[in-house]
């Protein structure tokens, strides 16, 4: 339910909470920690005031970025979610950001859902009509566009239909754009700290870093994931597929299947993009989204084939070659 201090908050079946530890077998050799949304087996011992996590169980879905401190390791952020709800400020979406936010809720293979939020910023109701529209034609027809504000409480109705009783949803969106705002509304309280009461605590509002899972009343659950800054891809051929479809629709019309959309002949990208039918920066957030997958994949391979080295080297005589390895025929996708 609840992750600051490094000991999750567990709630059992009925209703009561306890504070755990992760047994020393389960985070052994690999770092498997519980996250926001894990469904867990807890052990109480008689003699110990924390619980004991002895087993996580297997997830349905899984929020997933590449640990923005080591090179090739991933990090799950939040797991056993519905939805994922994006919020821009609809004032000032970020495009890029928007993107790259879609490409990693789609990944997760949960419903997916933009919210634009302080709509009572905008200059005035044509703003929002415009800004809504240009970015229901970016998310597609499957994706519902919500616009929010809290000047107009009623507005976050459509939100709170979305995360219905026994549905968990998680939030993402950058430091600021509304999340905790969005999330009193729908409670109808103050439960989450805004940056307004954060910046007020004299702290900082970066040492803001627990994750919670959120009961609406009546209705389902949610997580607002603060501290969610960089958003870096790990998997993410299948939400590029989804984010992007138009572009990948096009791609497949290009002469070579494996086709990089960069100078070989008979790019049926290039060419959308050269007759105006594809906006040449959706095609460079593409492209640019496909290359970080395809370097973190390679890096990948390389921490995978160096520990593979090691693990050889431990077992095998000496004098087996240097290691390198060769490259060539490597497929293109
Ligand atoms: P979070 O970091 O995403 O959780 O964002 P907060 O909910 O803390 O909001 C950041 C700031 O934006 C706070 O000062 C809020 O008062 C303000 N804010 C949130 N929602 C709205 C809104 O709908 N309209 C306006 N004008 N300000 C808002
Ligand atoms: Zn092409």
């Amino acid at each position: 339910m609840k992750l600051d201090r490094g000991f999750p908050l567990v709630r059992f079946p009925d209703g009561a909470t306890l504070r755990c530890e992760h047994a020393t077998a389960l985070v052994k050799g690999e770092k498997v920690r519980a996250v926001i949304g894990d469904r867990v087996e807890v052990s109480v011992p008689d003699d110990h005031d924390m619980g004991i996590i002895e087993a996580i169980l297997p997830r349905s879905r899984a929020f997933v970025r590449k640990d923005p401190t080591e090179r090739a390791v991933a990090q799950v952020l939040a797991a056993n979610f519905d939805r994922v709800i994006v919020a821009q400020p609809l004032a000032e979406v970020n495009r890029r950001r928007l993107e790259r936010e879609l490409v990693l809720a789609y990944e997760t293979g949960a419903a997916v859902t933009v919210v634009l939020t302080k709509a009572d910023l905008a200059q005035d109701d044509a703003q929002v009509r415009a800004v809504r529209d240009q970015v229901r034609a970016l998310v597609g027809p499957d994706v519902q566009t919500i616009v929010v504000t809290s000047a107009d409480p009623a507005s976050v109705e459509a939100v709170r239909a979305l995360v219905p009783a026994g549905s968990m949803a998680v939030l993402i969106g950058r430091s600021g754009v509304g999340k905790s705002s969005l999330v009193n509304l729908l409670l109808g309280e103050d439960v989450q700290e805004t940056a307004a009461v954060r910046e007020g605590d004299g702290k900082g509002r970066h040492t803001t870093v627990s994750r919670e899972v959120i009961e609406l009343p009546g209705g389902g659950r949610i997580v607002d994931m603060p501290g969610v800054r960089g958003l870096g891809l790990w998997d993410a051929d299948s939400g590029i597929g989804a984010a992007f479809a138009d572009v990948e629709a096009l791609a497949e019309g290009c002469r070579f299947r494996d086709c990089r959309h960069g100078d070989e002949p008979g790019c049926a990208v290039r060419a959308a993009v050269a007759a105006g039918e594809l906006a040449p920066e959706r095609f460079a957030s593409y492209q640019a989204l496909r290359q970080e997958t395809a370097e973190i994949k390679e890096r990948r391979e390389q921490a995978r084939w160096a520990q593979g080295e090691k693990a050889s080297h431990a077992r095998a005589p000496k004098g087996r070659g240097s290691g390198k390895r060769s490259r060539g025929g490597k497929p293109r996708r």
